[in-house]
Formats: C-alpha cells, structure tokens, sequence
C-alpha cells in the first residue's frame, strides 16, 4: 500500500499523535479502499488517546457526537476524524453495572429510539455503554486495546488497521481475506450485530454495490432475518446514509440491492407500495432510471444535490399524488404541496427528508412549467433565479425518459451559453428573483459592492 495515496493531513495527525507517545492507526474504509487500489472518500484514525487528549493536541480539533464520542480534525479542505479504540458491545457491562463507573459525560443523553423509551431510565450519570431490552446500542463510549476496537467494527473489511510507523497491515479478524474474496462479512454474530444498529445493514448493502462484492452467506440471511429493524434507526442518521446510498456513483446497483433484500419497502415504504402497483399499465421503472442518470452524472465529475436526487427519484409519485389532490379540486399549486407534505410525513418515521430539502423539491417540481416560457424577460429572470439549474437538471432528465420536450431543452442549452453569469449587468450571485434591469435605483445598490467587494453598505 503506498503512503503516497494517504491524505497529508492524515499522515500528519498520525505523526502528531505517534510523536506524543500514542498508538495510531489508520482505519475503516481508507485502509479498506486503498488496498483495493481505490480512492478513499475519508480517512478515520484509531488511537489511544480519549477524546480529551486528542483535543489537547490539536488546535483545529471540536469533539462531536454523544452516541458515539469522536475528535474532528480540521484542515481547509478535509476533516479527519479520530476515534479513540473502543471495547466491542457485545463483551461491555451491561448497562445497570455500565451506569456505577462511568467518568461524567456532560451532555444529556440521545433521545431513545422508538419503542426503546421504557429501556432507559433517566440516569444521573449517563453511561458510556447503553443498549435497549431489544439489544440496540444507544451508547458507545468504552475504551478498549486495538483488538476490541477492530472487533466491534462493522464488517471484516472495515476492521484493517494500517500502522504508519512500520507501513504494516494489522489484521485482527480475516479482513484481508475477505477483501479478496469480495465478501462483506458482519463480524461476530451477525443477528446481534445488526439488531445492535440497524443501519449496518443499510450499510451491507452500500458497500456490497459500491465495491462490487458479494454478502457473505451468515450475513445476507441475518440481514432478510431482521430487516424490519431499520425501521428503528434513527430516521435523521437514514436520511444521512440515504444520501451516501445513492450518491456516491452506484446509486442504481444500491437500490436493486435494497429492493433485492427489502430493505427499500423498510426505508421508503409508501413508495415501495406504488411500485408494487402499475400505472397505466405500466410497471414503474423511473426510480432505477433516476439513479442511474445521478450515476452518469457523478461519474462524469458533476455534483448532484441532495434536492435534485430526490426530486428525479420522488418527482413521478408526486405528480401522481398531487394528480389526486387535482381531482379532489385542490387547485394545481396546493395539489403540490400537499402531495409533498404527505410525502414528508409519511418519511418522517423512516427516512427523515428535512423540509427545506422539501420545499426546493416542490420548487423544482412547479418550475417546471416555466420551461414553456420563452418570450420577453421571462428566460432570463428565471434564469437567474436561485433553482433554475436544479430544474434544468430535472427537465432534462424527464425529457430524456420521455423524448418529449428535446427541442426545448436544446433552446434552454443555448440561452444559458448566450447568458454566461454577469453577462446581463448582474453579479453571477444577483439572484434576487428580480429582472436586473427594472429600476435604475435598484441597480445602483447592487453595483457598490462591486466597487468594493469587501465592504458591507448598511444604506
Ligand atoms: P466510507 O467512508 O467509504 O463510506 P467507511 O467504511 O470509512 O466507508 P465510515 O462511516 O467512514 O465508513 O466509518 C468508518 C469506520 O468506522 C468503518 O469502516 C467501520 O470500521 C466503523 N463503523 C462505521 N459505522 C459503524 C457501525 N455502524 N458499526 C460498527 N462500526 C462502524
Ligand atoms: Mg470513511
């Protein structure tokens, strides 16, 4: 493995806590992917020092999380993230004798999963290690050697630690061996180990599309076991790992697999209802065509937003479901908005998509139809307006399934070239929403700062 593909700033933390009399390791996906000879999206770092002393350390460094306590690291163009080793779950006190000798963790404690609320008890003290009566983790804080870290890792892959002070692979529990035969293999008991987070096996599956491998066998039947678990994840930390499912470049391999395993009908269940069911006699295919569009356009270097994501994945349900509310006499605009506040809460329990994410959907969504517009000051004045670029991206991709409206997009194509940002008088930023050339007072305000970036006027 060469050190050369290691990040400066992780080499540089690991340095710094090696020269401070600490053990360092490099771990988890970056070890993982360099070895495979791809590119890793992060580096994490394991280390002996608690989260304190790494704080002491580092200046540029904030402590986060309750669940699970880390150290950030950070640089002008990356966070590393240090972790102190932890003991595995499953060998932890439980947590009656886990609450008599913890050290004061000052912050309250995270907010129960559902269903977990009569497992924990208001503490005095919160403890380090808790689970629910159903077996799941609340808490993760129990210091422990290397070995216990790598153990209570996630998949065998996940648990390689790298030593930058020999350049050796330190593998505790057959991770390289996994690595070649492409498994993604749940360390321990695999049952326990997904009932413990839930999540883990939405991240099976991410990394079984990501890296092309296969879930080895005890995993993948534990998996279709207790699936129906991920319903009690944390739906904001689903909303979270729902963005890295579909947007790190294999986001169409992900969702059969999801689909496959049935974890999307936990995840998504309204829509995964909808698919079930045809339209017009047709089945819905637009999802697995949505994704594969984001793919194309990761894969070619361009970023995709979390809103236009959701809005090629979500948008054909929605105009069925605001469809309904048209002819229950909703007026077309409410039909919308009512479709998406009826999409937001019935994910609110799952997949927790923020509402601001819903709103610029809706606003992606009604902006369609000012594609049409193409006279006077209409193009330009939507042009400028914060979310065209969204919208384009939604109106090409819809165009492309249906081969209707090319003419138009190609007529939008060329009006963007002809109006490169500041070509009409206004900054690239001017996005008001307002014509830049309305009234002559407005357009003296906006020039001042141009004059003088820096300056802030107060007029
Ligand atoms: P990538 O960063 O490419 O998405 P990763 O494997 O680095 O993949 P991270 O979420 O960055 O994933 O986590 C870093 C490491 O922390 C993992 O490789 C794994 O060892 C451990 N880890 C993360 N999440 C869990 C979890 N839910 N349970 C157990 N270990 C975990
Ligand atoms: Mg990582």
């Amino acid at each position: 493995m060469s050190r050369a593909s290691i990040s400066r700033n992780a080499v540089r933390v690991l340095y710094r806590l090696k020269e401070a009399g600490y053990r360092s390791y490099l771990v988890g996906g970056g070890v993982r992917d360099l070895l495979l000879g791809r590119e890793p999206k992060d580096f994490d770092i394991a280390t002996d020092a608690t989260p304190r002393d790494v704080k002491k350390l580092f200046r540029n460094c904030r402590l986060i999380g309750r669940r699970f306590r880390l150290a950030h690291i950070h640089f002008h163009d990356e966070i590393i993230e240090v972790a102190t080793f932890r003991s595995s779950a499953m060998e932890a006190p439980e947590p009656e004798e886990a609450a008599q000798e913890v050290l004061p963790v000052p912050e309250a404690l995270p907010a129960p999963a559902e269903g977990a609320a009569e497992a924990v008890a208001p503490r005095p003290r919160p403890p380090r290690m808790l689970k629910t009566e159903d077996g799941m983790i609340l808490r993760d804080n129990v210091f422990g050697t290397p070995e216990d870290d790598a153990v209570r890792r996630d998949f065998t892959v996940n648990a390689l630690f790298y030593n930058i002070a020999d350049f050796s692979v330190i593998d505790y529990i057959g991770g390289i061996d996994d690595l070649q035969r492409g498994l993604i293999r749940l360390i321990g008991d695999p049952v326990t180990r997904f009932t413990e987070d839930p999540v883990r096996m939405v991240r099976a599956v991410r990394f079984t599309a990501m890296l092309g491998f296969t879930i080895e066998e005890q995993t993948e039947r534990a998996l279709i076991e207790v699936r129906d678990k991920v319903a009690l994840a944390s739906p904001s930390r689903l909303y979270e790992e729902t963005l890295k499912l579909f947007l790190l470049g294999a986001g169409e391999k992900t969702y059969q697999l999801l689909r496959k395993y049935g974890l999307f009908g936990v995840l998504f269940p309204h829509l995964n209802d909808w698919l079930g069911a045809e339209s017009d006699g047709f089945p819905h295919t637009r999802i697995g065509k949505a994704l594969e569009w984001v793919d194309a356009c990761i894969q070619a270097g361009r970023e995709v937003p979390p809103t236009v994501l959701f809005s090629l994945i979500l948008g054909q349900y929605l105009g069925e479901q605001a469809g309904k509310h048209q002819a229950g006499g909703a007026s077309a605009l409410p039909a919308l908005e009512l479709a998406v506040a009826g999409l937001l809460s019935e994910q609110s329990k799952r997949v927790l998509i923020p509402r601001k994410i819903g709103i610029a959907i809706r606003d992606i969504l009604w902006n369609q139809h000012r594609f049409e517009k193409r006279q006077g000051r209409h193009p330009l004045y939507f042009l400028r307006r914060p979310g065209f670029f969204e919208a384009f991206e939604y109106l090409r991709f819809t165009s492309e399934m249906s081969g209707e409206r090319r003419d138009l997009v190609a007529w939008w194509q060329d009006f963007i070239k002809s109006h490169p940002p500041g070509s009409d008088g206004e900054q690239a930023e001017g996005t008001s929403g307002r014509p830049p050339d309305r009234t002559p007072r407005k357009r003296r305000r906006k020039r001042r700062p141009r004059s003088k970036p820096e300056t802030k006027t107060t007029t």
